[in-house]
């Protein structure tokens, strides 16, 4: 069977004829070229209607899927169009637009890959780069949201992820409803303005409609929300708050450890990073060993750790009132702790009491 007949079967394309398949130059790649049919006009792409041919342009290549280890791509010298409409303009394709390298057909093959693992390893498993499945991604989403009729949302979830070795950030929306989970948008920035893109792009008659909204404490977040979702009872993530109190205790003991390595005491707090991050019940033997006999010290580390442990049980009130008291009184330890991080952590808690209170009212 020839990869033609193949490439026909599957990815065949009315007004277009595959005309042959050969290695790249490298011989890590495969090359098909792809032409026009005889007698098939282009289509312009600014009213998507068939035009009279005005030139060509260079040959372009479109990453397609790869093929048994080898990269493949689409080569073709797109056709530009004399419109009646539009004037001269690069006619359509149907595999892919001018703005992408890759084929729709790659694009949404990595962006199915992408909901199953990390981007990272998408990016890894395919030879490609991050750039590019997060582009997949971005145009699958973006093509959902504009040819879906969107049905009422009843939960969202913000998120924000870090890029380019932590220096640049994506926002990330999810419907976050009960059986239904999908991104819904992405934005590039974590500000404000991107934010505010995610709402334009639904129209404010489905934003009235949103009840929950899940957070980190991100300002421009709570901004928007505050903005475009009054109606919706807005709750703090707790995976996010979990998170940042696991940061605040790894500073205290990376610290702590370094001034008593400096001092000349015993390296106790060596080894101990995962028996105090980990919760109780994932520990190994060895690290509950080490747990319990760090915890006979009078360390920062210790009182930081118990600390964090405490708060897990803020997570099981089911009463508004019951959690407001636990909070109050958690802060107000954690204040008198005389650990910095830790106190840090009580003070936003403390500006987010409100929002943090909703997080017991929506789980009953
Ligand atoms: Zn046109």
């Amino acid at each position: 069977m020839e990869l033609l007949t193949i490439l026909n079967h599957c990815h065949r394309h009315r007004g277009f004829v595959y005309q042959h398949a050969r290695f790249g130059p490298d011989k890590n790649s495969i090359e098909v070229h792809v032409r026009p049919r005889e007698g098939a006009a282009a289509v312009c792409s600014g009213c998507h209607q068939p035009a009279a041919g005005y030139d060509h342009l260079p040959e372009r290549c479109f990453e397609f899927i790869p093929l048994w280890g080898f990269l493949v791509f689409l080569l073709y010298r797109m056709r530009r169009v004399d419109c009646r409409n539009c004037g001269v303009v690069v006619e359509e394709v149907p595999w892919g637009d001018g703005k992408h390298q890759l084929t729709r057909a790659y694009m949404l093959f990595l962006a199915r890959w992408a909901r199953k693992l990390s981007w990272k390893e998408t990016a890894e498993a395919f030879h490609t780069s991050w750039d590019q499945v997060c582009d997949a991604v971005e145009y699958v989403v973006g093509w959902g949201l504009e040819h879906r009729k969107l049905e009422p949302i009843r939960a969202i979830g913000v998120d924000e992820i870090q890029y380019a070795k932590g220096h640049k950030y994506l926002t990330l929306v999810y419907q976050i409803d009960q059986g239904l989970t999908r991104l819904l948008w992405v934005g590039k920035e974590r500000t404000i303005e991107s934010f505010q893109g995610f709402f334009t792009g639904i129209g404010e008659q489905l934003a009235a409609q949103i009840e929950f909204v899940c957070s980190d404490m991100w300002q421009p977040y709570l901004d928007v929300i505050h903005q475009k979702c009054s109606q919706a009872l807005h709750i703090l993530d707790r995976f996010h708050i979990v998170a940042k109190m696991n940061q605040a205790l790894d500073d205290v003991r990376a610290a702590e450890s370094r001034q008593m390595a400096q001092d000349g005491y015993q390296p106790l707090l060596k080894k101990t990073r995962w028996c105090v991050l980990k919760r109780k019940e994932n520990l190994t033997s060895q690290q509950k060993f080490r747990l319990r006999d760090l915890l006979r010290y009078n360390l920062q580390t210790v009182r930081a750790y118990l600390l964090k442990e405490d708060f897990q049980q803020f997570w099981e009130y089911n009463s508004p009132t019951w959690a407001g008291m636990f909070l109050d009184f958690w802060c107000q330890q954690t204040m008198r702790s005389r650990i910095a991080p830790m106190k840090k952590i009580a003070r936003t808690l403390r500006a987010h009491r409100e929002l943090l209170l909703n997080y017991t009212d929506a789980h009953k």
